[in-house]
């Protein structure tokens, strides 16, 4: 097994921004002790596959990358603590309960379903596994996001976060937009709540400027990372950003599709403007 989290830093001779960028949902290295009784195919359905590597080149740019390397089906970082189904847990749960909508999905702190539909599981978790999960991935996870976000703060009084995923090209019955064809890319700062607005929308008006929708906040707001982390007013600011997969993978297969190239061109040239954007606003 590999570690749990990464953090990739820039090399020694980049001038260091104090820009993060963080891959929650690309991990793929199941634990043995998963025990799901769905295929590995059809877990990996909830994967942002490929998001670490398309995001893979922002250390050159002088910004930090932190990606998971388990599944977000195994523990989701972009849950609260407090989002447990406990209807899904043997036993009394002995920590505070404040559940998502997401929840009802079977798509809480730890999923027990895929897309609203096929059960993960054949049991009941124990409350020493998912004590083990959050303590040992979410809990790794979160320490280090926050210590880079606060070592970055603290050394330039100001901080951006970029939170990267992908989203399924169409949504289903149990979405929050039903079964249509989503935009390219959405972004998500809950409602203006999570970072400055002149961020959101320098990021928008680029993508749009290359030729792409770009949805705001519909219908993905960003939940728990920016949330936890997006602060404005103490000049932190995160935002979360959504490649729609039809533009780098083939959905079902996993695989990179004829576009992945392009788009991977496209989020190298975004992300430079990004890294320009927080050049401008420090000094580095
Ligand atoms: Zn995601």
């Amino acid at each position: 097994m590999s570690d749990p989290v990464i953090v990739v830093s820039p090399s020694s001779d980049t001038p260091v921004l104090p820009l993060v960028f963080d891959s929650p949902h690309s991990g793929f290295d199941y634990p043995e002790d998963m025990r799901s009784i769905l295929s590995k195919k059809v877990l990996r359905q909830t994967e942002d596959a490929f998001i670490d590597a398309l995001f893979g080149h922002v250390p050159v740019l002088g910004a930090v990358l932190i990606k998971a390397t388990f599944p977000r089906c195994y523990i989701d970082p972009n849950r609260s603590t407090d989002d447990v189904q406990v209807d899904a847990i043997d036993g009394d749960w002995p920590h505070p309960v404040i559940n998502s909508i997401k929840t009802n999905r079977g798509a809480g702190l730890i999923f027990t379903k895929i897309q609203g539909e096929e059960v993960l599981y054949d049991r009941k978790l124990s409350v020493a596994e998912v004590e083990n999960r959050i303590a040992n991935y979410w809990q790794l996870y979160h320490n280090q996001l926050s210590a880079e976000l606060d070592r970055l703060h603290s050394a330039h009084g100001q901080v951006w976060h970029i939170n990267c995923h992908s989203m399924p090209a169409k949504g289903n019955i149990h979405a929050e937009d039903g079964e249509v064809e989503r935009a390219d890319f959405v972004l998500g700062d809950r409602d203006c709540t999570t970072c400055a607005p002149e961020f959101t929308n320098a990021i928008e008006e680029y993508l749009s400027g290359r030729g792409y929708d770009v949805g705001i906040n519909f219908p993905m707001k960003g939940v728990e990372l920016v949330r936890k982390y997006g602060r404005p007013d103490e000049a932190r600011h995160s935002l979360q950003i959504e490649v729609n997969r039809r533009l780098y993978m083939d959905e079902v297969e996993i695989t990179k599709n004829d576009r992945y190239a392009e788009t991977a061109s496209v989020l190298a040239d975004m992300n430079a403007m990004i890294a320009d954007f927080v050049r401008d606003r420090v000094s580095v």
